[in-house]
């Protein structure tokens, strides 16, 4: 997308444990330079690493996010982590609505959107997962999917400042399987039409990342997609030499 700043982005899901740090100083090291002028990173470690893994990125470009938050600012809700704690951690990302989220813990688009709500609330970026299942791709449904979701899940107060689009097929996360580059076009830009739809300007430059099996091998391809304004990667960000691959496909 014209004058948009693409998102090279990780996701650890629940991997990682202080063994791991070196990964991440790695990454964080890896993406000083030139580049990262014209390319942003970002790698959400699980919570539990996220406060020494931004001590560990002061001087880095990379910037540090979590992965889930609570839709609440704080309360009885054991074992969660509200968005205010991850801001408190330096944290200035939060993913919401990840596929894993919605199947494993149920959660509606509803929630995912009160959750986006909440990352805003304490001016954190919330990167809104979509994306549909195998079954809903084969019935033919993945563009009524992505705007039911889209419509669901993003809040009236996005802007491209404050929020991210990450198309995740359900199918091609983990798997190892990507749809083809006139697929992930095709989602792009029905995603591109209906939020410039309901949010002007900022739907136009709102950044949309695609998420499913990327990896070095074919980064450069779906990165090279019109209206992919980068990527969200779990498997090939777990190694920092992996993560620095995809980026440096730009
Ligand atoms: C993800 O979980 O966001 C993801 C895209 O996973 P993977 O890259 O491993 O398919």
């Amino acid at each position: 997308t014209p004058d948009v700043t693409p998102l090279v982005a990780g996701n650890w899901k629940m991997n990682g444990t202080r063994a791991s740090l070196d990964q991440i100083k790695a990454m964080a090291e890896g993406v000083k330079g030139p580049l990262s002028k014209k390319v942003e990173t970002l790698l959400c470690p699980p919570a539990t690493l996220l406060y020494v893994a931004t001590a560990l990125c002061d001087d880095s470009p990379l910037m540090i996010g979590a992965q889930d938050c609570h839709e609440k600012t704080s309360g009885a809700h054991t074992g969660d982590i509200s968005a205010e704690m991850i801001a408190d951690c330096f944290g200035t990302h939060v993913i919401v609505g990840h596929s894993e989220r919605r199947t494993d813990h149920c959660e509606s688009d509803a929630l995912v959107r009160a959750k986006a709500e909440a990352a805003h609330a304490v001016d954190l970026v919330a990167i809104v997962c979509i994306g549909e299942t195998g079954d809903e791709r084969k019935e033919g449904r993945t563009l009524e999917v992505l705007k039911t979701q889209l419509a669901g899940s993003v809040p009236d107060g996005a802007t491209a400042e404050n929020t991210v689009i990450a198309y995740e097929p359900v199918w091609a996360i983990g798997t190892g399987l990507t749809p083809t580059a006139a697929d992930v076009a095709e989602a792009h830009a029905f995603m591109r039409g209906e939020l410039t739809a309901r949010f002007g300007g900022e739907g136009a430059k709102m950044r949309l990342l695609y998420g499913g099996s990327v990896k070095p091998g074919n980064a450069r391809e779906l990165m090279g997609v019109a209206n992919v304004d980068g990527a969200l990667i779990g498997g090939a960000s777990l190694k920092a030499e992996d993560f620095l691959a995809i980026y440096r496909a730009y």
